[in-house]
């Protein structure tokens, strides 16, 4: 199932409903239909899928979601201007699109899906990476959800994506790659957007692995590589000095000289010193 709907363009929609752009919320609207059913796509087949949208905004991905054939929507928006023209939307497409009128940092929206689950969304930038790192540490692995197709901006979908020796390599980094498979499906400038942001954009697409690459426990190897990368330019003996006061025998023991530092670390590497750590 695939096309562009009958609703009106959504810059009619934008000075219908006075949805001026605010800052305070991280607006920057995607209005090209064709490039929103193209980020739809970057998710691979909807069709039997329920998707978890954050932001919708006028809606303009939502409609390129339900376009391209999502079994259902849940869209959750926090600024309440926005209803009206998602309702519109609900309207056209009946019984597949759910409205939640919430902060996506507060509401419980697993309950409000059934598996398999995709999200896909144009987040807003001030709590993007924070939903990501929620989305990346549930309690149990895999997760609800079986893939994240996000917008980011560019610097922070290469901090995603990084490989060791880079600049932009950290916690980030590991945290996605180390149960998902993550790449960047497409580059957007800013014009692409109402209004155009400062910087530009990317979307990101992460499908959750079955299982960890490599064993390590969640909780141990995240405050590893937190205090690795907090002091990044140190040597690891040194950053590393209070997560356990013989950190250079388990260091040799994970296989890294202590003389390295964070961003020569692999992946590997950080989970045999996470299980290294773990041990009494
Ligand atoms: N998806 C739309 C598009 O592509 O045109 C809008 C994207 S805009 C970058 C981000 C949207 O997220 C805005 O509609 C904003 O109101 C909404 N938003 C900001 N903070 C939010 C939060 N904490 N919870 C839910 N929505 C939020």
């Amino acid at each position: 199932m695939s096309g562009i709907d009958t609703l009106p363009p959504l810059r009619e929609v934008i000075a219908a409903h006075g949805l001026s752009a605010r800052k305070s919320l991280g607006q920057n609207f995607l209005l090209d239909l064709n490039l929103t059913a193209r980020i739809a796509r970057v998710a691979g087949d909807l069709s039997g899928a329920d998707v978890l949208e954050v932001g919708p905004g006028p809606g303009g991905l939502t409609r390129g979601l339900l376009a391209e054939g999502a079994r259902r929507v849940v869209a959750v928006e926090k600024d309440a201007r926005c209803l009206p023209a998602l309702e519109q939307i609900a309207a056209a497409y009946p019984g597949r699109l759910e409205i939640l009128n919430a902060d996506a940092l507060e509401v419980d929206w697993a309950a409000h899906l059934t598996p398999p689950v995709k999200v896909v969304a144009n987040l807003p930038y001030n709590v993007g990476t924070e939903l990501l790192v929620r989305w990346l540490t549930p309690p149990d692995w895999p997760p609800l959800w079986h893939s994240l197709t996000l917008m980011f901006q560019r610097e922070v979908a290469e901090r995603i994506v990084a490989r060791p020796g880079s600049k932009t390599y950290g916690r980030l980094a590991i945290l996605s790659q180390w149960r998902c498979e993550a790449k960047i499906a497409l580059g957007l400038p800013p014009e692409a957007f109402t209004p155009p942001p400062k910087v530009r954009s990317a979307v990101v697409h992460l499908t959750a692995l079955p299982a960890p690459r490599f064993p390590a426990d969640a909780a141990v190897l995240s405050r590893v590589v937190a205090a690795a990368f907090n002091q990044r330019r140190k040597m690891l003996r040194a950053s590393l000095k209070g997560v356990a006061p013989d950190i250079e025998e388990r260091l040799r023991a994970a296989g890294i000289a202590p003389t390295d530092r964070a961003e020569q670390v692999s992946l590997e590497g950080f989970c045999a010193l996470a299980r290294e750590v773990a041990k009494p």
